[in-house]
Formats: C-alpha cells, structure tokens, sequence
C-alpha cells in the first residue's frame, strides 16, 4: 500500500520515500507525491532522485494491478524507457534499484500544477452548467468535460463565467463524507462516467466557495488535485465546444494564450 501525500496536500512537490517492489508496472514506493492517472486526470511525471544522486525519470503514474485486473492500494512509477521496446522490470534491475532503497520523489510541478488548474475549473463548469458529466479528461495542456445534455452552449458565457468565478477567489477545500451521508444525497454525485471510490466509509470532498450554504459554488466527490484557491486558476478560458452527439456536448479547456 502507499500513502498518498497528494490527497492532503496538493502542493507537496517531492518527499522522502521508500522502494517497496520493483515491478513490470513500474516502482512502488511506501508513500508519494504522485497522482496516479484516475478520475480523468493524468498520472504525474517527475523523477525519483536516487542516493547516489542519479534521477530516474518518471514517464507516468498509475494505480497497481493485481493479476485479476482490479486496482490494489499500491502507487506504480513507470520510469521513461531509453529503449521503448525494453521491459519495465529489466530497465530497473539495470539501473539497480532495489527493495529498502531510500528515494526522493519529485513531481515536475508547474505540468501538475497546471493540472491542478484545470481539475478545478472543471469543478467551476459543473456550477456554470449544472447537467451530468459522462466523460471527463485532464491534462497539462487541455482539459475537456462531457455534459449529458441537449442544449447549446455558448463558449464566451462559459468564459465569462469561469472568470468571474476566478476573480471571487473563492476558496477550495479538501473534506470527506461517509458513504451513508453519500447514499442519502445522491445528487452530489455529478458524474455518470467516474464513480466515487466506496470501501473505506469515507469518501474525499471537494468543495468550493466559503462556509454556509449560501456561498457554495460546488461541493463533489473527487480524489483528484486541487489549487486552494479559484484565484490560482488565472487565464483559463473556453477554447471550444463540441456536439459528441445528439446527447453529449463536450467543453474543451485551455490557457488563455
Ligand atoms: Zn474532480
């Protein structure tokens, strides 16, 4: 299992880490900074810099297997392969990485916190349009959400109303419920493409907007990584939007050029 930094502190950038297995899904480590691919975010990238002071260079996150498909509690770091064709394990054992080793782990954080930027904008499109998400994909570079909807969507209002969120600098704030809290308010969950993760009682909240119900601007299930504040989000605007189909419009993200 490993402990997962991230979820209480998105703006942790490195930590001190231990090798727990060297595995073809890449390396496990007994705690992380890095997000492992989920929930439509991408999976972070960095480097674990070794005792010696070498950095192996980290192409992706995901979450561990086991052998029947289902996900375990286990964070795997895939190194970038020199040689594409190479295997995972073998490129490890070649740079002798081993069990017990002590890491540090380093996102690369302006590409996460551009991801941060987006995931909560995200949240800001699911106050401005408040219609069911059925498909949802976040990366450094764009994001893009799928409302299950039939109406046409205007990309300056949505803009506007993204930016005048912004300026409010509304606060964003990390809770949890309990699953019984979850069933008895079903409405809070807004995805139908992305369920929230049950099994441990508590589930992780994202909320944004101050305290009291009356300055709430959206309150989620989410596992992802947020900024703190919807003032870090800066020039994030509306760069298109697409009919997917006659059920399906879809909101793509961008910076502000
Ligand atoms: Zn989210």
């Amino acid at each position: 299992m490993t402990q997962t930094l991230f979820r209480d502190d998105a703006y942790l950038a490195e930590c001190s880490a231990t090798v727990t297995a060297v595995t073809g899904q890449g390396l496990v480590l007994d705690r992380t900074v890095f997000y492992p691919l989920g929930g439509g975010q991408a999976g972070d990238t960095g480097v674990l810099v070794l005792a010696d002071g070498r950095e192996i260079p980290i192409a992706d996150t995901r979450k561990g297997k086991n052998a029947e498909g289902q996900f375990t509690e286990a964070i795997c770091h895939l190194p970038a392969l020199p040689d594409p064709a190479a295997s995972v394990e073998a490129h490890l054992s070649g740079l002798g990485v081993q069990v017990g080793d002590v890491v540090t782990a380093r996102v690369d954080w302006a590409r996460r916190h551009r991801l941060m930027r987006f995931h909560t904008t995200t949240h800001l499109l699911c106050h401005l349009v408040p219609q069911l998400v059925n498909g949802c994909s976040i990366t450094p570079d764009y994001a893009r959400l799928d409302f299950h909807m039939t109406d046409p969507l205007d990309k300056d209002v949505l803009s506007a109303g993204i930016a005048r969120l912004v300026a409010a600098a509304h606060p964003v704030t990390v809770g949890n419920i309990s699953d019984a809290e979850l069933d008895a308010n079903p409405a809070l969950v807004k995805s139908m493409s992305v369920q929230p993760p049950r099994g441990s009682g508590q589930i992780r909240t994202i909320r944004i907007g101050g305290a009291g119900a009356d300055a709430m601007i959206d309150f989620q299930p989410c596992g992802g990584t947020h900024v703190a504040n919807t003032s870090e989000i800066g020039a994030v605007v509306v760069t298109k939007i697409e009919k997917k189909s006659a059920t399906t419009r879809r909101i793509v993200l961008g910076f502000a050029a």
